[in-house]
């Protein structure tokens, strides 16, 4: 079946960190009154290469719903077409266009929301910028059910840790917000997290199971009891490439996690 392709007109583009060439977007489909989808989702981008071949990549939107509008954030992957693509769409003056379809994915926030670990590496944080927006939404009802909400962003360098003000204030805003940038190859000016993300989700598990007197591991569930009827009262959404990936729910899995807990998207 022929998927419905919309064009999206670029509005803005801004490079939020030139070291890691990374570029976040706002585009308009101009063609639909409301683009709905759920934090999480992501758009095909469809373009033609070089040759004349279509080729066709995934890319997070890093907003919640917003009328006709949707935000990326994408870096330049070297010797990559589609990164370069969009990394070299000019924004000025009317707005450069590209083919979208979607929303699509399952990497959406679990209802009702619980005490949540969203572990992002890289622009593995644009779905985790749309789920806070939805759950934290500056205009709007508070969707987080005064749950905690950990945001463990790991980053090679300062210069690549994308949002980052725009988490902080969020974190003095919303006290159940923990904002937690950790960097594996830091300067030492940085007075931050250093280390993997493991590292800092290992902690956040430890001390809140210790804090509710909890068990660790914690014990299996029952196998009997239909997938659907399960409900728990903390989950992670992990976000990035696929050796972090694996890393944070190998982790998970050693403290007797469910894999219905462990939400995540691989971008490799
Ligand atoms: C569900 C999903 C959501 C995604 N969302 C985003 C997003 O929000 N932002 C974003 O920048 N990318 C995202 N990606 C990755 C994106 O789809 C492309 O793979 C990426 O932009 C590279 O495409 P390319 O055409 O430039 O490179 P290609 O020519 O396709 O590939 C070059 C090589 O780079 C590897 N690669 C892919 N992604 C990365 C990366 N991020 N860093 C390093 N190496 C990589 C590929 O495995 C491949 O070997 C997502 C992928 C998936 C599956």
């Amino acid at each position: 079946m022929a998927r419905e392709t919309y064009t999206a007109r670029l509005e803005r583009k801004d490079c939020i960190s030139e070291p890691a060439q990374c570029y976040h977007f706002e585009f308009v489909l101009d063609e639909l009154e409301s683009f709905a989808f759920s934090a999480g989702q992501f758009v095909s981008a469809v373009a033609q290469d070089e040759n004349g071949k279509q080729q066709t990549r995934a890319y997070s939107l890093a907003s919640a719903a917003n009328g006709n509008r949707f935000e990326l954030c994408v870096n330049r992957v070297e010797e990559g077409f589609f990164s370069n693509h969009l990394a070299d769409l000019p924004d000025l003056p009317i707005g450069a266009e590209i083919q979208v379809h979607g929303p699509h994915g399952h990497f959406i926030l679990h209802e009702p929301i619980t005490d949540s670990i969203l572990v992002a590496t890289g622009t593995g944080v644009a779905p985790m910028r749309g789920y806070l927006q939805w759950l934290f939404p500056a205009n709007g009802e508070d969707r987080s059910n005064g749950k905690e909400i950990w945001l463990v962003y790991g980053t090679r360098y300062e210069t690549d840790v994308y949002y980052h003000e725009e988490f902080e204030a969020l974190a003095l805003r919303k006290p159940n917000f923990h904002y937690l940038p950790t960097l594996s190859r830091a300067q030492e000016s940085w007075t931050g997290l250093r280390g993997y993300v493991q590292d800092h989700v290992a902690r956040i598990v430890e001390e809140r199971a210790a804090r509710l007197g909890l068990p660790l591991p914690q014990p299996p569930v029952d196998p009997m009891i239909p997938a659907k009827e399960l409900s728990f009262d903390i989950c992670a959404y992990i976000c990035g490439l696929n050796n972090m990936v694996s890393g944070v729910r190998e982790l998970l899995a050693g403290y007797g996690w469910h894999r219905k807990q462990i939400v995540f998207e691989r971008y490799d």
